[in-house]
């Protein structure tokens, strides 16, 4: 199995007795190098639960998750830790940059955290830099980029060291429709060169970017494990 996301039967419960939420029931997905899986459903149907496990931020009650032929469940929180900094990207709808870094600093900062030397972090993150076309906007701070450009620097910071899997959340929430349209033709990009990407998203144009749409509702695949394509979801009442 060449899948760099896999998911097996992962169950999600919150809490316990009367307040006990079920947030995923029993969700498998295979993403494989080079595949763009959009997730899409209604609020509250699981999504970001999902992409949590994914990226080992969070652990599931049933089931198991393997991220680059790593079973997360084996592992303790320094090796989850590392796993998160060396083979997960994130990126979210509201950039998580952070303010007081440059572009360049806020690139290198997962590098860093895992030991690399100072030169050799920002070599890699001029190079993930250049990658999202802002090699001019190294030394630049947060504040005084648009929307657009913050969002790739995230992006840059989701792919510095060769990260296999970029996980994204909603992330045009916050950006106009060209702006937007250019982030995914980006995660399109990196999946075409080699990553696994899952993006959650409310759009059904967005989900177009994808190779295979995976549909939730109330923490259950509804549809997508058939291997609905995003054409086939276009025109469809799928937006919650
Ligand atoms: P989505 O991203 O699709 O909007 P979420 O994955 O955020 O959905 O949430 C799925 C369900 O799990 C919702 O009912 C939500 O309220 C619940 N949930 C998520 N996180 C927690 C938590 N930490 N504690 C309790 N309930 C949670
Ligand atoms: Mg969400």
């Amino acid at each position: 199995m060449n899948a760099v996301l896999h998911l097996d039967n992962v169950i999600r419960t919150h809490g316990q007795g009367a307040t006990e939420v079920h947030a995923l029931r029993g969700v498998s997905l295979s993403v494989a190098s080079g595949e763009l899986v959009a997730v899409m459903g209604p609020s509250g149907s699981g999504k970001s639960t999902l992409l949590n496990l994914a990226g080992g931020l969070d652990r599931p009650t049933a089931g198991e998750v393997t991220v680059a032929g790593t079973a997360l469940g084996s592992l303790d929180g320094t090796g989850l830790a590392r796993v998160r900094r060396n083979a997960v990207g994130y990126v979210f709808q509201d950039y998580n940059l952070i303010p007081a870094l440059t572009a360049a600093e806020n690139v290198s900062l997962p590098r860093e955290l895992d030991g690399q030397r100072a030169r050799d972090a920002r070599a890699d993150a001029v190079a993930a830099l250049e990658r999202v076309g802002l090699a001019d906007l190294a030394d630049r701070y947060p504040d005084d980029m648009s929307g657009g450009q913050q969002q790739r620097v995230a992006i840059a910071r989701a792919i510095v060291g060769e990260r296999r899997l970029v996980l994204a959340d909603e992330p045009t929430g916050a950006l106009d429709t060209e702006t937007g349209e250019g982030v995914l033709r980006l995660l399109r990009e990196i999946c075409d060169n080699g990553a696994a990407g899952v993006l959650v998203t409310h759009e059904a144009r967005h989900a177009a970017w994808a190779d295979r749409v995976v549909y939730l509702r109330d923490g259950v695949v509804v549809d997508g494990d058939s291997g609905s394509t995003p054409d086939s979801l276009l025109g469809a009442e799928v937006l919650g």
